[in-house]
């Protein structure tokens, strides 16, 4: 029987996991919680309605055809939308992958479309990251991998079908949001895309703050500064996941260069190659070429 490997947003035990058979290792994208929002509660009128979810699920989808298309395995999104559970689950064996998505974390009270779309970044970065792995057996890229690349290349492919000028005229940017993206981006649409990703990534931080009291609400301003002795290939802080959200979005090599298991450079920003911006945060990446 084949291996199999799942990768969540949030902890669950109710997966679907007869179609992948029995054995199988687990990881949740976020420590396990207790939050709960069944479909007919009252936060039935905040998050996202089903309509909305799916939507977003679909222009996911869009931006990742001809991608999914190339890979060989096949691609699944399930959406249990009566399920309460706050989750969405990334399940591997080496022909299929399938995105399972709980409806409890579409219905959390915060989440926005943008927010909702960059989980889905995250369970497809599971497969498209590169490396580091969650382990050396895993099909899978590490959960601090899967949340660079959601920034650094998924988000750019799905907002690349929106009019991000549009969308950004409606809301605040910080300040020093704004002027990241527009010092390491030169194209006007890049900078927009960046400013975007890092608040959607804002809102999946302010979420993730709520998960378990004590978790202080993330900042673009108060990167975590601690420095890993080895790489981290479980759940970094809620603050250092929120800084290797913007650092993805500020990396300026170029979307359509791909990640692999073998190179940790390859599509990546590095300090060995003269980045500043841009690449993974030390709070939970340790370069294996330092270039020093
Ligand atoms: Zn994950």
């Amino acid at each position: 029987m084949k291996k199999i490997l799942y990768f969540s947003f949030f902890c669950s035990l109710s997966l679907p996991l007869a179609a992948f058979g029995q054995t199988h290792a687990h990881a949740s994208f976020f420590p396990p919680n207790s939050l709960r929002f069944p479909v007919d509660g009252k936060s039935i009128n905040q998050g996202l309605s089903q309509e909305a979810t799916v939507s977003a699920i679909e222009a996911v989808k869009l931006a990742y055809d001809d991608y999914i298309r190339q890979d060989g395995r096949e691609f699944t999104f399930d959406l249990l939308w009566k399920s309460e559970e706050v989750n969405a689950i990334h399940f591997a064996s080496r022909s299929r992958v399938l995105i399972s998505i709980f409806g409890g974390i579409a219905r959390h009270p915060l989440m926005s479309a943008d927010g909702f779309k960059f989980v889905l970044c995250h369970e497809l970065g599971h497969s498209f990251g590169g490396f580091p792995q969650k382990s050396k057996e895993d099909f899978a890229s590490s959960e601090g991998q899967s949340d660079y690349y959601a920034s650094l290349k998924c988000m750019r492919k799905v907002l690349a079908q929106e009019d991000n000028a549009k969308f950004l005229r409606a809301v605040q940017i910080p300040a020093v949001l704004k002027k990241a993206c527009e010092q390491s981006h030169t194209s006007r649409e890049d900078q927009l895309i960046c400013m975007r990703s890092t608040l959607a990534g804002l809102n999946l931080g302010k979420i993730l703050a709520t998960l378990k009291a004590g978790i202080p609400t993330p900042d673009l301003s108060t990167p975590d500064l601690s420095v890993v002795q080895t790489t981290n290939l479980s759940y970094p802080t809620v603050q250092c996941r929120l800084d290797t959200f913007f650092q993805g979005a500020l990396c300026t090599k170029p979307v359509h260069e791909s990640l692999y298991y073998a190179d940790e450079m390859k599509g990546t920003c590095n300090v060995s190659e003269g980045f500043t911006k841009g690449v993974r945060p030390a709070c939970w990446f340790k370069p294996a070429y330092s270039g020093m």
